[in-house]
């Protein structure tokens, strides 16, 4: 019958908008910005780069290997890897980089730099807030503007981040077995071996 849909979907707005007096599920509108309503875990919006302690540049987990740039379907990632190796933040020297750059207005939000990283440096943002007055270099996102902390990563994907900090401190723990495992053969002393009858020792050469 002509108008059923009509009715129905007026039956709905009715049962809501009466229920809603009573039952908080029922209040369809939210009183955005002062009110929000909770974002799914999974929802994502575009990558950031992770960085761990305190020091958001010396903390930054990326050492430049640039799989990402290669792999963003759009190319929209610009690195450029150090000349030097600085000490990360478990102090190993790595090198790191330079310039890292990702364009938002191009980013496709696939996340397939994410996916590819073999290091766990670059994660999903859910910050959709990014509105600008400005087509171009605003919604250019800078190293400094892309690095966030672990901290804010176990806050806005508690599953994920706890998955992935699991598995560093796996990797941590079995890298720190290995070198205690080599260190009494690094430290062994090596057996002195005798100059032959009436040869002076050798001297090292002077430079
Ligand atoms: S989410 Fe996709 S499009 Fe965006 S930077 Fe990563 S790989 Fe590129
Ligand atoms: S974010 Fe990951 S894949 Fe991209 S350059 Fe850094 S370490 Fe390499």
């Amino acid at each position: 019958m002509i108008g059923t849909g009509i009715l129905k979907g007026m039956a709905v707005t009715a049962r809501n908008f009466v229920g809603s007096y009573f039952d908080k599920e029922r209040l369809i509108t939210v009183q955005y910005p002062e009110e929000r309503n909770p974002l799914p875990e999974n929802y994502r919006n575009f990558p950031f780069l992770v960085y761990d302690g305190d020091d958001s540049q010396a903390g930054l987990r990326c050492v430049a290997c640039k799989i990402c740039e290669k792999e963003c379907p759009p190319q929209c990632i610009y690195i450029v890897k150090s000349d030097d190796k600085k000490p990360d933040y478990m102090g190993k020297p790595q090198f790191y980089p330079k310039v890292f750059d990702i364009d938002i207005s191009v980013c496709m939000s696939c996340q397939i730099c994410v996916e590819v990283c073999p290091f766990e440096a670059i994660k999903m943002d859910k910050d959709f807030e990014l509105s600008t007055r400005e087509r171009f270099d605003a919604l250019l996102m800078r190293k400094d503007d892309l690095a966030k902390s672990n901290d804010y990563y176990r806050r806005i994907s508690p599953t994920d981040a706890a998955e992935v900090d699991r598995k560093l401190t796996a990797a941590a723990e079995a890298a720190a077995k290995k070198k205690a495992a080599a260190a009494p053969a690094a430290t062994k002393p090596a057996t002195p071996t005798p100059p032959a009858s009436n040869e002076p020792a050798p001297t090292r050469a002077s430079s």
